[in-house]
């Protein structure tokens, strides 16, 4: 293997490692996306059950508020009965406490109707704070497992890149730049060794007189199929 292909292979090793830690850092962002979603659907339905929860509890106070005062004029009806004289008045006052009481007994049904409904929305609550308190820990230990992983990311990084930077001071200039450019739009690899007679990466056959040259000099080559650069094994 002449020197210059040795070179690029090594550039391109170290290319490769970056290539999957880059990809490694790009995975971790959706792990915290994910739980944000989850966090912030849940944070909306509390909101919608807390505020159900709070039209019920007004509706309650509201109920309440009429069975007492509809308490208090029977038993103002009650006192005024004791005071009435004549059997007309009685008869009058009667009747509307009779009213009272049946519009009392309808608003207590009505109570039980909403101190029911109240309890369920309030269970609803409860779940849904305490699955929040669950997610909101579950979180916080995955973004400290992120925060470790990129950390660790990050270093070996650092050492990839260095690396890198070593290697490409060996490859001739002329076939660093055409590397480059062929990498632009082809990760990881761009250099890949002839398979028989064709090209590895696109199995274009490669005519007779460049694969001879290739084998004899060592030379590496750009394939007309798909643009990589070519060498042959040996
Ligand atoms: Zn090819």
């Amino acid at each position: 293997m002449n020197n210059d292909l040795e070179a690029l292979l090594a550039l391109q090793a170290d290319d490769v490692v970056i290539h999957g830690l880059d990809a490694r850092l790009e995975s971790l962002e959706p792990r915290i996306r994910e739980l944000d979603l989850r966090r912030a659907r849940l944070t909306d339905a509390l909101a919608r059950s807390a505020s159900a929860v709070a039209d019920e509890e007004k509706k309650q106070a509201w109920v309440r508020d009429k069975i007492a005062e509809h308490k208090a004029l029977i038993e103002r009806n009650a006192s005024q009965l004791d005071a009435v004289t004549n059997m007309k008045m009685a008869t009058a006052a009667t009747a509307q406490m009779d009213q009272a009481k049946a519009i009392v007994v309808a608003e207590e049904g009505d109570l039980v109707v909403i101190n029911r409904k109240l309890d369920e929305l309030r269970a609803v609550l409860d779940t849904q704070q305490r699955e929040l308190a669950t997610l909101a820990a579950a979180q916080e230990a995955v973004r400290g497992e992120v925060a470790a992983e990129r950390a660790e990311i990050d270093g070996a990084l650092a050492v990839a890149r260095a690396s890198r930077a070593r290697a490409a001071e060996a490859v001739p200039a002329s076939l660093r730049s055409k590397y480059d450019r062929i990498r632009v739009r082809r990760q990881p690899e761009a250099v890949f060794a002839m398979n028989g007679y064709c090209c590895g990466a696109c199995d274009t056959a490669i005519p007779m007189q460049r694969r001879h040259s290739m084998s004899t000099t060592g030379a590496i080559d750009v394939c007309e199929g798909c643009g990589v650069l070519m060498y042959f094994p040996s």
